[in-house]
């Protein structure tokens, strides 16, 4: 039995750990990865040599000082890494270390677990070469290789211009980052983010001007109309802001419409959900500090998308929670800092989620021939059919059941989001329900599950 459990060594979770430490606890401190450091400040293999200074570029700082502190505490934490959190039942988590399976019982959890990109399905986006703006980010991170030599960024999301910035500095040619919300909506959010979190905005200004002055193609307002390539992606078609169908030759496209909450743990761990127009998601309901409920603590972006900073706040703000519970009384003015500066950056994201829409009428005009669930191989139409069906089903979990979208190695997180807006049909996204979460929350072999706890 470990008393305290914190999933996921990013910054919410080393921040958390560091404050319970600091207080004479030793947390148990699980990640699925094999450094710590999470998603943003990814540490790549040590024998890999890739210059990370340039890499971060103006997060290097804080990228390098984040791993100083977890190095730090190191030894004062029961730090697993190699350790995935598959499924909890009750007070046990089921673990899969180092190919092992494992359970652990908890008094209290803090799920720290971070997020994933959101993709809007298009035609053709099943073919090899199109990967998640993310995913091309973690190959670079943990793998130093780059997804193509000519690659295409789509989506909307600031993560675009940044890992586009990423693969020129590694020398790959950058084919055009295409965003699909206009450069009018950008414009008329600025104020709103220029007085929220002014240095973060300017960071996100710098990697477009950087981008623009490397004579890389930006174009907003765009419509995605097809990945082409036989076999494989050779190029990316798409109709621009004047009407005018454009074809960018590539041999890779990095496709993002920003990030979710990696919110299935917290869903088996029994929180409660409601769900935020502002992002079209259902999101685990938190009070100030992050209690889900007794014994719960949600942190980070696997709660809320904030960025790094909000994460490393909001774990000490979670932390501080459980200490509280405890019954050690913390510092008021401390407490009252960190919830104003995760309120202010996480408002800060949702401002931006305007800047960098969601695409519901793209997804909602998706051709039926559209792929939307790539695990069981569902298209768009599909769904469609069975919504159509007398009785048929009005809400997700009913497709789910009828369709088997969503029900395959990734348990809905890719095709999740898509698929509540076709099953909106235009409404809110509240009406089309929320897919629940399943263990196992990632693919493990069928033997592991079987194994006795
Ligand atoms: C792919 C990706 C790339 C990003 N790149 C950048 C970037 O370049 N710059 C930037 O400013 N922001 C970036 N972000 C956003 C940035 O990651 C976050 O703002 C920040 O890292 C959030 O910190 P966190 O601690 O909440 O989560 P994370 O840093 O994501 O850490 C969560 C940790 O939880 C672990 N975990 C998740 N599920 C489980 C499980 N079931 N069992 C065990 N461990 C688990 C993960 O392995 C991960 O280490 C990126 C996000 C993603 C998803």
């Amino acid at each position: 039995m470990a008393d305290i459990v914190i999933v996921g060594a990013g910054p919410a979770g080393i921040s958390a750990a560091e404050v319970l430490c600091a207080k004479g606890l030793r947390p148990v401190l699980t990640d699925e990865g094999a450094r710590a450091g999470g998603q943003g400040y990814r540490r790549p293999a040590d024998d890999l040599a890739l210059d990370m200074n340039r890499l971060m570029g103006s997060e290097a700082g804080k990228y390098a000082a984040l791993h100083r502190r977890f190095e730090a505490l190191r030894p004062k934490v029961d730090y697993r890494p190699r350790t995935l959190v598959w499924a909890i039942d009750g007070d046990q988590l089921r673990l899969l270390r180092d190919g092992r399976a494992e359970t652990l019982a908890f008094d209290r959890l803090l799920i720290a677990s971070g997020a994933m990109d959101r993709v809007a399905p298009l035609p053709g986006w099943t073919l090899p070469g199109v990967f998640t703006v993310g995913g091309a980010q973690v190959a670079l991170k943990d793998q130093g290789c780059l997804i193509g030599s000519r690659v295409a960024f789509l989506g909307s999301s600031p993560l675009l211009a940044l890992a586009a910035k990423q693969y020129r500095d590694m020398g790959a040619e950058i084919a055009v980052i295409a965003d699909t919300t206009p450069f009018g909506v950008k414009i008329a959010t600025l104020p709103a983010l220029l007085l929220r979190a002014p240095r973060t905005l300017l960071r996100g200004i710098s990697y477009m001007g950087a981008s623009l002055r490397a004579g890389t193609q930006m174009l907003h307002g765009v419509t995605p109309l097809a990945v082409e390539g036989a076999g494989r992606v050779e190029a990316l078609l798409l109709r621009d802001a004047q009407g005018r169908e454009r074809r960018f030759a590539c041999d890779a496209i990095a496709l993002g419409y920003g990030l979710k909450p990696e919110t299935q743990l917290a869903d088996l761990a029994q929180a409660e959900f409601a769900y935020d127009p502002g992002f079209r998601l259902h999101l685990p309901k938190i009070d100030g500090l992050g209690r889900a409920r007794p014994g719960l603590y949600l942190a980070g972006d696997g709660v809320r998308i904030g960025g790094a900073d909000a994460a490393e706040a909001s774990g000490a703000l979670a932390a501080h929670a459980i200490l509280t519970d405890l019954g050690q009384p913390q510092d008021i003015e401390v407490v009252r800092r960190l919830a104003r500066q995760v309120e202010r950056l996480r408002a800060f994201q949702r401002d931006l989620a305007r800047a960098f829409a969601w695409p519901t009428a793209q997804i909602a005009a998706l051709s039926d021939s559209v792929m939307l669930c790539r695990c069981e191989n569902v298209t768009v139409g599909e769904v469609r059919a069975a919504m159509a069906k007398e009785l048929g089903p009005i809400e997700v979990n009913r497709v789910k059941a009828m369709t088997r979208c969503g029900m395959g190695r990734c348990q809905g997180r890719v095709c999740g989001p898509a698929l509540q807006e076709i099953v909106a049909a235009g409404r809110d996204g509240a009406a089309a329900g929320r897919l629940r979460g399943q263990a196992p929350v990632k693919p493990i072999a069928l033997a592991v599950a079987g194994e006795p706890a």
